[in-house]
C-alpha cells in the first residue's frame, strides 16, 4: 500500500500527493514530544495542528483516508510515523522534502528499517527549483544577495519587461525605507478571525499540554486554511502594500505590524504558495517602488536565505566573535524583565510574548543589535528565535539569525555586523521621549563598548571604517 506522509509544514491547499492515483492512505503525525523540544510560543504549535487538522478534515470530506497521530498519543516522531507504517501494511510512502536538515535522512531511514520504499516529491515551500538554487551558489562563492535577486528576476521574468526590469530600475530604496511622520498616517488594522470548533479544541489541548510555554493560546490570531491566508493576503494587498516600501524599515512603539505583510507563518507552512503570493502583490496599481520592494522580500531574500542554508551547512556553528553569555529566563516566561532593559528592546519582547511576531527591522536591528551588543552566544539566540517565532524554522533562522543579525559567520552572510546606538533607533522609531535620551540610552553605551571590544576583529572591514575612526575618537576624548 502506498501511502503519503503530509508534513506539518506541508499544509498546502494542492499538495502533489493528492493527485498521485497510487496513494491510498494519508497521514498525519502531531508529535507532543516534537513541540515540547524547545519552549514553542503556543501560538505556533496552535497553527501547525490546527492548520494539519483542517487539511485532514478537507481530505475526509472528499472521502480520502486519513491515518492520524494526535497530540495525546504523545509519541515521537519517529513512534509515531513507525506506529503508521506498520499498523497499515505500507510498502511505499511518498513525502515532500523538508528544507530542514536532517529531516529527509531521518524518515528515509526509518523507512528502511521497515524495508519501506520511498519517493521523494521537490519541496513546494519555493519558487527555485533545488538543483537550480543549488546550482547558484555553486557558481557563486562570494553569494551577493542583490546578483541572486537579478537572477531570479531574470530567471522568472517576474517584474520585467522585455529583459530590463520594470520601471527601468532594479531597486527602489530610494524611495523607500522612511521613518513614520508623527502625525498623518493611517495604519489598517489587520483582519479579525474568529476560531472555529477545530482551532478552539487545539487551543484547549496546547493549553493543558504545554503550560510553560510562552504565549496565551486563546489570543491566537492567524489563518489556519489556504483559503482564509488568501484573503488574508488579499487584504494585506488591497490595504497595506501601498505603503508597505516606504514604511519597510519603520517602527513604532505601540505599532506592532505597520505596512507589513504578516505572511511568513503561512508561507513557511504552504497554507500560501509564493506563486500567489507573487502572482497578487504583482497584480495590483500600487506604487511599483512598494510592489518590488515586497516581491525582493519574498523571491530574493527569502530564497536567498534558502539557498544559503543548503549551500552553508556550516553557518549553524560558528561563533566569529566567539560570544559565550546566556539567555536569560525572562526572553522565554516574559516575565520579571530587567527594570533597566532599553524601552526599544522591553516593547518588542513584550510584542514577540504576545504575537510571535515582530518585524523585520524589529528582529534584526532591535532584537539581533541587543543580543548582539551584549554578546549573547549565538545559537542561544537562535534557539530563543526558534522557540518564540511563529514563522521559525531552522532553514531560515540560521542565516538570518546566525548570518545576517548575530555576525557569527564573521561576514559572509552580510558584510558588516548590524550594530548601531540609539541615534539609529530614535530615527527610524522615535523609541525614547528626546534625541538626547536616545543618546544617552543604553543602547549607545553598548554600541561603543562593542566596537571597542571586537577592534581587532572588524578593523579591517571597510564598511565599518567610519564607525570604528568615531569610537577611537571618543575613546581618546575620555583618556
Ligand atoms: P514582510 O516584511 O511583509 O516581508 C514579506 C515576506 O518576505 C516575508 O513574509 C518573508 O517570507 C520574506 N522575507 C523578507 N525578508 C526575509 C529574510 N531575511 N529571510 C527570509 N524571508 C524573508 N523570517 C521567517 O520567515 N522566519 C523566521 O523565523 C525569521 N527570523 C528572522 C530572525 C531575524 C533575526 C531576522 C533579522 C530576520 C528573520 N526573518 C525570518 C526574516 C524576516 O524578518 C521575516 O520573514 C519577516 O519579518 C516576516 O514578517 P512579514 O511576513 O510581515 O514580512
Amino acid at each position: 500500500m502506498k501511502a503519503a506522509l503530509i508534513l506539518a509544514t506541508q499544509q498546502f491547499a494542492e499538495h502533489p500527493a493528492y493527485v498521485d492515483d497510487e496513494v491510498e492512505e494519508f497521514f498525519f503525525i502531531e508529535s507532543a514530544p516534537r513541540f515540547a523540544k524547545l519552549p514553542y510560543h503556543r501560538h505556533k504549535i496552535v497553527l501547525l495542528v490546527s492548520a494539519m487538522r483542517h487539511t485532514a478534515a478537507r481530505l475526509e470530506a472528499e472521502g480520502r483516508t486519513v491515518r492520524r497521530i494526535t497530540l495525546d498519543d504523545d509519541l515521537t516522531f519517529k513512534a509515531g510515523l513507525e506506529r503508521l507504517l506498520k499498523k497499515h501494511h505500507v510498502s511505499r510512502l511518498t513525502w515532500m522534502s523538508d528544507p530542514n536538515r536532517p529531516v529527509d535522512e531521518r524518515i528515509a531511514r526509518i523507512c528502511a528499517d521497515h524495508d519501506v520504499d520511498t519517493d521523494v516529491l521537490s519541496d513546494g515551500l519555493f519558487l527555485t527549483p533545488e538543483e537550480d538554487v543549488d546550482g547558484w551558489f555553486a557558481e557563486h562563492p562570494t553569494p551577493l544577495m542583490e546578483d541572486f535577486y537579478h537572477w531570479q528576476r531574470r530567471r522568472t521574468g517576474i517584474l520585467m519587461d522585455g529583459g530590463k526590469p520594470a520601471g527601468r530600475r532594479w531597486n527602489f530604496d530610494a524611495e523607500n525605507r522612511k521613518a513614520l511622520p508623527k502625525k498623518g498616517v493611517e495604519i489598517p488594522p489587520l483582519p479579525q478571525l474568529a476560531h472555529d470548533e477545530i482551532t478552539r479544541g487545539v487551543i484547549a489541548e496546547v493549553d493543558e499540554l504545554f503550560p510553560g510555554h510562552p504565549g496565551a493560546a486563546e489570543e491566537f490570531w492567524l489563518p489556519v486554511t489556504p483559503e482564509d491566508s488568501r484573503d488574508w493576503l488579499d487584504v494585506f494587498v488591497a490595504e497595506r502594500l501601498h505603503d508597505f516600501g516606504r514604511y519597510e524599515d519603520a517602527m513604532k512603539a505601540d505599532e506592532p505590524f505597520l505596512f507589513h505583510a504578516i505572511i511568513s507563518p503561512m508561507l513557511n507552512i504552504g497554507l500560501l504558495t509564493v506563486e500567489e503570493v507573487v502572482a497578487a502583490a504583482t497584480r495590483t496599481d500600487a506604487p511599483l517602488a512598494s510592489v518590488e520592494g515586497f516581491v525582493r522580500q519574498v523571491i530574493g531574500w527569502r530564497e536567498y536565505m534558502r539557498g544559503m542554508y543548503r549551500a552553508h551547512p556550516k553557518l549553524e556553528h560558528v561563533n566569529a566573535l566567539q560570544l559565550e553569555q546566556r539567555i536569560q529566563k525572562y526572553w522565554y516566561s516574559g516575565e520579571r524583565m530587567p527594570k533597566d532593559l532599553p524601552i526599544p528592546v522591553r516593547t518588542v519582547l513584550e510584542r514577540v510574548h504576545r504575537w510571535g511576531y515582530a518585524h523585520h527591522i524589529e528582529r534584526l536591528m532591535v532584537l539581533g543589535n541587543w543580543f548582539l551588543l551584549q554578546g549573547y552566544a549565538p545559537r542561544q539566540v537562535n534557539a530563543w528565535f526558534l522557540a518564540l517565532f511563529v514563522d521559525a524554522y531552522d532553514w531560515v533562522m540560521v542565516p538570518n539569525v546566525m548570518g545576517m543579525s548575530q555576525f557569527a559567520d564573521g561576514g559572509f552572510v552580510a558584510t558588516k555586523p548590524y550594530v548601531s546606538g540609539g541615534a539609529y533607533l530614535q530615527k527610524m522609531g522615535s523609541w525614547w521621549p528626546s534625541a538626547q535620551d536616545a543618546k544617552d540610552s543604553a543602547f549607545t553605551e553598548a554600541y561603543w563598548e562593542f566596537l571597542e571590544r571586537h577592534e581587532d576583529v572588524l578593523a579591517g572591514n571597510h564598511r565599518l571604517g567610519l564607525a570604528l575612526a568615531q569610537m577611537r575618537k571618543r575613546r581618546d576624548a575620555k583618556e
